[in-house]
């Protein structure tokens, strides 16, 4: 798809998503979060849902999480405007809580919609909720079990003719910063993936 035809097709979509009442959270957050980046971009990342600040500021990843995603993406010598970001779920969830099965599932048309623009080379999922969602949707068969989700990360997934990527979301990090070395080296095989 030509550059303006994925402009005019994600300047639609993002219409829909600012409108969208297709589930209870419309009712409480602020705004609907669109996704960021360039339209042609190798790498769509997929995070989970915007937070308080990002709720506020109707920009993604300008909460606390914001700084250790630049600091991840640095190690790969990467910057935010090389890629495209989205989230699973577009809207805030009060007090963080953790997201419904039915919220995922009215919000993913959304983000395969924009997998269908962009056309990435590989799609980044970010935690265990995104990882879950994309590789359900391409058939991967994601474990049963949270805990088994851990050994995927940073490793190389196709299904359905679609590499996938899963990395750890960066509010991770916030809890557990000792991890950030670990996590920048797991992070810094983006630049492999970015032609
Ligand atoms: S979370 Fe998604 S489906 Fe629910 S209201 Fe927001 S944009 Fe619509």
């Amino acid at each position: 798809m030509a550059l303006e035809m994925k402009r005019q097709a994600m300047d639609r979509l993002n219409d829909e998503v600012r409108a969208c009442a297709r589930c209870c959270l419309a009712a409480t957050r602020n705004h609907a979060l669109c996704g960021e980046g360039t339209l042609d971009a190798a790498l769509l990342v997929v995070a989970l849902s915007p937070g308080a600040r990002e709720d506020v500021d109707d920009t993604m990843f300008v909460g606390p999480s914001g700084p250790v995603l630049d600091r991840l993406l640095g190690a790969a010598g990467i910057t935010r405007d090389q890629v495209y970001m989205t989230n699973l779920i577009k809207c805030l969830l009060p007090k963080n809580r953790r997201p419904k099965m039915i919220e995922i599932e009215t919000c993913y048309p959304f983000v395969k919609r924009e997998i269908e623009i962009i056309r990435p080379s590989v799609i980044v999922p970010l935690g265990y909720y995104a990882t879950r969602t994309i590789l359900t949707a391409y058939h991967a068969n994601p474990p049963a079990a949270r805990v088994d989700f851990r050994p995927l990360y940073a490793s190389l997934i196709v299904s359905d003719g679609q590499t996938i990527f899963p990395l750890p979301h960066p509010s991770f990090l916030l809890y557990s910063p000792h991890f950030e070395p670990e996590t920048a080296e797991q992070y810094k095989k983006l630049n492999n993936l970015l032609t």
